[in-house]
């Protein structure tokens, strides 16, 4: 077997998980290796390469104007950043210092603090800016908003994310209403999100994706909107956006990924993953302890996930055991765990590759008959799961 995981000692992971940045994104599409591999061996004029971007972010999401950076994090990075310094590059190569703006806050609401594997906010404020949540937690309300905003706001920042709280909080339509009655631009970050259209026709300014995610692009970001803050946003590049310097290949294999997407066979798609789902429901079907549903993505975009509840008395296993144990192995198996001190976890069926359904059904069915049949149950503290991220990061390399 051709596997390059094998060459470098890795473990050939299987992401039953979704698209997570640290398992490697995604699969990228044929597509955008090809245009990588094309375009690494020539000189090119990047902002040349970067009008061409342009275009074809313009086409796909229907808007007037795009570029890309590394990721959609730093596009949020830069989009803010463009709402305090405009044209003006003299401010552009003065950032992060915000003393001599008139505007240097950014308000989005408590329950879209999110962390992506860093904390939202910090992209926020590497640009120079101040953070004003609105609302709290779970609410958010119309004042709430109205009365965040001052003279001194520069940008309203809206998630669009399983990772924020999903209810309690405004609307991106009344959000935009707001913000735009008081003259502050909006900008959305959309980064996991299918519809590349709806947001930006809804009226937000800016709107950021990530290239690497369901679409299968290099790692990138995409930057999309009205010319005039894109511009603003892209002009950033010659400042605090030289750090988040994308590549030729990553610019170009953004735009083939792009392009793809359009032409992708997406009925295929969501039959092959429909048809894991069913099998993974059927190896579950009558375990004890075991309780399994399919459900769909919160956010709406057209993928629906097996969502795996465990009784750790009846099972004899808790949901981050059984997490951790299909962890390991000669095919690690990576399970969506967000929510996991909850009691389930989801396995999702969008970043498989050809035939690995059926090692998660057998390793599923394997590994909860061991459960059963082991001497004692595991029932391990989720805490101590928790805290092992953090404990590894002290020890690296190690
Ligand atoms: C993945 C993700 C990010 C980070 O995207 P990158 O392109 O990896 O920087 C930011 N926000 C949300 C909501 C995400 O899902």
């Amino acid at each position: 077997m051709n596997d390059i995981r094998i060459d470098l000692g890795l473990r050939r992971v299987i992401n039953a998980a979704g698209t997570m940045t640290a398992l490697g994104a995604s699969i990228a599409a044929p597509q955008a290796i090809e245009a990588a591999s094309a375009i690494l061996g020539q000189f090119v004029e990047i902002g040349e390469l970067q009008k061409l971007a342009s275009r074809t972010i313009a086409d796909v999401c229907d808007t007037e104007a795009g570029f890309v950076t590394a990721s959609c994090a730093a596009g949020l990075t830069l989009a803010v950043a463009g709402t305090m310094t405009g044209i003006d590059l003299g401010a552009v190569e003065r950032l992060p210092d915000t003393s001599a703006f008139s505007t240097s806050q950014v308000v989005i609401q408590s329950g879209h603090l999110i962390n992506y594997g860093a904390p939202i906010e910090q992209s926020i404020r590497l640009t120079g800016a101040s953070v004003v949540p609105v609302g709290q937690a779970t609410t958010a309300y119309r004042y709430h908003l109205e009365s965040a905003i001052t003279e001194r706001t520069a940008a309203a920042v809206y998630v669009v994310s399983h990772h924020t709280v999903q209810y309690g909080l405004i609307e991106l339509a009344e959000f935009i209403e707001v913000s735009h009655a008081h003259g502050v631009p909006v900008i959305v970050n959309a980064a996991s999100e299918y519809d590349l259209k709806g947001f930006l026709a809804m009226g937000a300014d800016i709107c950021l994706y990530s290239a690497h995610k369901f679409m299968g692009g290099l790692t990138a970001g995409i930057v999309a909107g009205r010319v005039a803050p894109v511009r603003h946003a892209y002009a950033q590049n010659f400042g605090i956006g030289r750090g988040m310097k994308v590549g030729k290949e990553g610019i170009y294999g953004a735009i083939a990924a792009m392009r793809a997407w359009g032409r992708r066979d997406h009925v295929a798609d969501r039959t092959r993953q429909e048809s894991h789902l069913a099998l993974w429901a059927r190896v579950l079907a009558e375990r004890p302890g075991v309780r399994a549903e399919i459900l769909p993505d919160p956010t709406g975009n057209p993928l629906r996930r097996l969502r795996v509840f465990m009784s750790p008395d009846a099972a004899r296993i808790t949901a981050w055991d059984l997490a951790d144990s299909l962890a390991t192995g000669e095919r690690p198996i990576i399970v969506r765990d967000d929510e996991i001190d909850e009691g389930y976890f989801d396995l999702d069926p969008c970043n498989l590759q050809e035939e690995e359904e059926h090692v998660v059904a057998s390793r599923l069915a394997e590994t909860l008959d061991a459960a059963l049949e082991a001497k004692s149950p595991r029932h391990t503290p989720v805490s101590d799961r928790r805290n092992r991220t953090a404990a590894a990061l002290s020890r690296w390399p190690d």
